[in-house]
């Protein structure tokens, strides 16, 4: 599967920051993480924490599928609306998850400063705004069910998003004091270094071709041959698991984001701010340390990638669209525009659990708009997993639910 189009921007921005050998020997280890992307470094990050000699691998150079392409805003806020949630899996799973997203900002903050992270975490609010009429009206609905649920939230009226954001044609909405944003690959290249000083061993454009799951330990089987014998296996694999699992569990979709020109002074009103309306698709927007201004959206539901890629100009042009609407005075220069995998599950929450199919095998797949966020909890789950426990939201997020 072919993740991402050839120009995202963190790519560009950061060149190759580290590059690993290939695994070129027979190993063995407690943990194989497979998969290099956030998710992995994340949980790679816990698994050293907790002392587990620990091996990461990637078919790919380290960070080149999907963290590559990420926008990399950290929001407590999931796809699926909180109230919308609570009417699927109970209040309790719903605002868990909610609550566990939220705190996944805190300790990504509490990571950055642990390892002197220089990728940019900034913390921001969030205004999620009604792009039509009818959309302000569980727009409300959902402001109660949040600020029910402890957040910290305002809703804002037409007249207060434009004094505040300059935006026009929206129809009020929800301003959140939690939220930030960060440069996910650089973060994740980053986690890497931190943790191969400390004795983590990673082999990129190594990949996992076959494992035999025997009664105590697995064996991985590489494309070049090699073993590597394992206590467990971790899978950060991201949108390719589709492929790996039978059953269908997400919906695997193309989107498209576009970065402006440096840009120092033109929208200074949202620099502290992380932006997302209720069209479907969504269109979402931060604004980097670099100060330009990066805005995604224009789902498609399909991943075949040379399809998507010839879609580019077009959405290119259907974003800057979009924006024209809320801020007609701003002229949009883009300066690189690329497409990415992206995954949609039925009720906005992640896959992290076992798999009855893979044992002695942990699954950790943060899909969504808050991947990012996901994969963190991710690695308080496989924490306890590791030690045989279980975790309040192994219920809402295992397979099978
Ligand atoms: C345009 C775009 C915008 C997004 N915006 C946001 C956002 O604002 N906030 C947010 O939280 N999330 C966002 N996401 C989602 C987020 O980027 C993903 O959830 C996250 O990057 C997934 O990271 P990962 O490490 O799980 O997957 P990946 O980065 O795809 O890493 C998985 C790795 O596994 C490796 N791999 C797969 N199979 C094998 C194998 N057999 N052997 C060895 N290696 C293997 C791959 O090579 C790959 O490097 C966005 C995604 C896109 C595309």
């Amino acid at each position: 599967m072919d993740l991402k189009s050839n120009e995202p921007f963190w790519l560009l921005k950061n060149g190759l920051i580290s590059s690993y050998p290939s695994l070129k020997s027979d190993e063995e280890c407690d943990v194989l993480i497979i998969g290099g992307g956030i998710t992995g470094s994340l949980i790679a990050h816990q698994m050293i924490k907790d002392g587990y000699q620990t091996i990461l691998i990637d078919k790919r150079e380290i960070c080149n599928g999907s963290t590559s392409a990420t926008t990399s805003m950290l929001q407590y806020e999931i796809d699926t609306p909180l109230y919308k949630l609570i009417e699927l899996i109970g209040e309790k799973g719903a605002v868990e998850s909610y609550k566990a997203c939220s705190k996944s900002i805190d300790d990504l903050e509490k990571i950055t400063k642990e390892i002197k992270a220089r990728s940019g975490f900034k913390r921001k609010q969030s205004l999620y705004f009604a792009s039509k009429k009818k959309d302000a009206v569980w727009l409300e609905k959902e402001y109660e069910a949040r600020k029910k649920a402890g957040f910290n939230v305002t809703w804002l009226g037409i007249e207060d998003v434009e004094e505040r954001f300059g935006f026009q044609n929206t129809y009020g909405g929800i301003l959140s004091k939690q939220g930030a944003s960060i440069d996910a690959f650089k973060f994740a290249h980053e986690l890497l270094r931190f943790n191969v000083n400390k004795g983590l061993k990673v082999f990129d454009k190594t990949e996992m071709k076959s494992v035999k799951y025997l009664r105590d330990h697995n064996l991985a089987l590489t494309k070049d041959n090699f073993s590597i014998k394992a206590k467990r296996i971790i899978y950060c694999v991201g949108y390719e698991s589709s492929s790996m699992i039978k059953e269908h569990f997400v919906n695997v979709k193309s989107t498209f984001a576009i970065v402006s020109e440096v840009d120092t002074d033109k929208f200074k009103n949202i620099e502290q701010t992380l932006v997302w309306n209720t069209d479907k698709p969504y269109i979402y927007m931060r604004s980097t340390d670099d100060e330009r201004l990066l805005i995604g959206g224009g789902d498609e539901d399909f991943s075949d990638p040379e399809k998507r890629d010839l879609l580019l100009t077009k959405k290119e042009k259907d974003i800057r669209r979009h924006l024209k609407r809320i801020k007609p005075d701003y002229h949009f220069y883009t300066d690189f525009a690329w497409a990415g995998t992206f995954g949609e599950t039925k009720d906005g929450l992640p896959y992290i659990g076992t798999h009855d199919n893979f044992k002695n095998s942990y699954f950790v797949l943060g899909f969504g708009g808050n991947g990012i966020t996901f994969s963190v909890t991710g690695m308080e789950m496989v924490s306890a997993f590791m030690r045989n426990e279980t975790h309040q939201l192994s219920e809402y997020f295992k397979f099978g639910r």
